[in-house]
């Protein structure tokens, strides 16, 4: 409905001359054409590493109750080599794959024979048939919105099974969390390479590929825009939402089913950090017809770096919290255990009201009211590949006024949240925060440089008008 009525405004838009007709920016948008040699070398060390990096962290949490240190200290003191630690390292068994198989392909079932009724009966859910954004071919996708009855019937299964059913262990998660590690790859190293043999051979739409040159950058940031199989299959939607992030809060569940078997019980932190990511994964279900609007689904191609990410880095990384839960089982103070949850609530707060502020602005082209006023906003024109010229608006109201991307502030403040819930004995959990800090301010840069290519002169008069990114007064 959404998408539908943004589509409707952008056509009523285009041709409608404006003031600005002769600042129109050329078809300069969507992911870069040219490889420069810091992208190059940054993606190399991705690609080397980031498998690597994902290992160590699990590695260090199975072999050395989650110090980052200690491993490399006996390395580097001969203590231990290389091949002790690859030794004890669990290998991918036949029951990881099984339930590795089964899980995905359940997830395919969900997603694409199982159309939504969530939008029949939930107020104010959009789900459905939706239209994402337009291309920069022009193309308009349709998309299966069905994320959140896909969450909610995995997680009504989980509770029955864990209650009544007794299937399986409600641990059988961290049980085989190495063995799932080596499918996960196998998974998102396969889709990535057949997304990149898609793209040359077989492409879902020409006209939306890009290709750079560079093997390792098109294998990296992907060519295809938006590869699909069939009407209804699509990867960047499917591998985005499901299996990683629906699984999100099945592996916490694990983890505290973990805690409770091991300790007799579930800490107050574990607590915290399943409720406080759960409301991340189930805002991110609630607004997936939103999601389609972001920055993954609207510019991003599909390459390696959303489709092994989203496989593997995701559900490995984003849950370090909880695996340190289980080998440190810290009970936070009355007066810490508040303040988590305060800091984790304020910035949920901020990242969906600065999301819903740009949301309804955008639906409705400005005619809404944001904190009770009318809102403000600077008038931009951009060009689509065909040479269609579009017109839009950036707002300079409500937290869009205080900074560029105050959503991704508070993205940051919830995530710390997370991070400040295991105490501050190891550095482990903390690789969330730092993380999330590097990922959004370089998305931040990012998506200003495909914005100012985008809008050109318009962007330059938005900048000056909001001329900080993160902290006003600050960055
Ligand atoms: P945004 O939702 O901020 O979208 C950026 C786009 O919005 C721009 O490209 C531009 O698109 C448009 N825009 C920019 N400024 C304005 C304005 N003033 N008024 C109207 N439109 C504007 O970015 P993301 O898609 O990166 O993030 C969405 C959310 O997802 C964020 O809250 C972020 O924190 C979260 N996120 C979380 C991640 C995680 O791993 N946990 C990873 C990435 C994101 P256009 O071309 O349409 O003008």
């Amino acid at each position: 409905m959404a998408a539908h009525q943004e589509k409707k405004l952008a056509q009523e838009r285009k041709h409608k001359p404006t003031q600005n007709d002769t600042q129109t920016s050329q078809v300069q948008w969507g992911r870069a054409w040219e490889v420069d040699w810091f992208s190059l070398a940054s993606i190399l060390f991705l690609l080397l590493f980031a498998p690597l990096i994902v290992y160590y962290f699990i590695m260090s949490c199975d072999q050395y109750q989650c110090s980052l240190t200690d491993p490399l200290r006996d390395l580097l003191t001969g203590n231990k080599h290389l091949s002790d630690i690859w030794n004890k390292t669990p290998t991918l068994t036949y029951r990881a794959a099984g339930i590795y198989s089964l899980w995905v392909a359940f997830q395919v079932v969900l997603y694409v024979f199982v159309p939504d009724f969530c939008h029949k009966f939930l107020p104010g859910y959009v789900g459905g048939v939706q239209e994402g954004a337009v291309t920069p071919a022009g193309v308009v996708n349709k998309y299966e919105i069905n994320g959140l009855q896909a969450w909610i019937i995995t997680h009504v299964l989980w509770f029955a099974n864990a209650y009544y059913f007794h299937f399986f262990s409600p641990t059988i998660i961290f049980d085989n969390w190495i063995p799932l590690l080596w499918c996960a790859n196998i998974l998102g190293y396969a889709v990535s390479t057949f997304a990149m043999i898609k793209g040359y051979f077989f492409p879902t739409n020409a006209k939306d590929c890009k290709f750079t040159g560079n093997f390792f950058y098109d294998y990296m940031m992907g060519i295809e825009f938006n590869p699909r199989i069939g009407r209804w299959f699509d990867f960047k939607l499917f591998f985005n939402g499901r299996p990683g992030i629906v699984a999100w809060t099945l592996i916490n569940l694990s983890y505290a089913a973990k805690q409770q078997e091991l300790y007799g019980q579930v800490t107050n932190s574990m607590i915290l950090v399943n409720v406080l990511q759960g409301i991340y994964v189930v805002d991110f279900f609630w607004n997936e017809a939103w999601y389609l609007k972001t920055i993954d689904i609207c510019h991003d191609h599909f390459g390696w770096y959303l489709g092994w990410g989203d496989c593997v880095w995701l559900p490995y990384l984003y849950t370090l919290q909880g695996l340190y839960l289980v080998y440190h089982p810290v009970q936070l103070g009355t007066a810490n255990a508040v303040g988590v949850l305060m800091l984790g609530l304020i910035g949920y707060y901020i990242f969906r009201a600065t999301n819903h502020q740009k949301d309804l602005f955008r639906r409705t082209d400005g005619n809404c009211r944001i904190w009770g006023k009318k809102p403000e906003y600077i008038e931009c024109s951009y060009m689509s590949v065909d040479g269609t010229k579009y017109y839009s608006k950036l707002m300079t109201s409500g937290f869009w006024g205080w900074a560029r991307h105050f959503n991704y502030t508070g993205d940051l403040l919830g995530s710390l949240a997370y991070c400040l819930a295991c105490g501050f004995a190891h550095i482990l959990p903390y690789f969330y925060i730092i993380y999330m800090t590097i990922l959004l301010t370089h998305r931040c840069v990012r998506d200003e440089h495909r914005c100012s290519s985008k809008y050109g002169k318009d962007w330059t008069r938005y900048t000056a008008a909001v001329p900080y990114r993160l902290l006003p007064g600050v960055f």
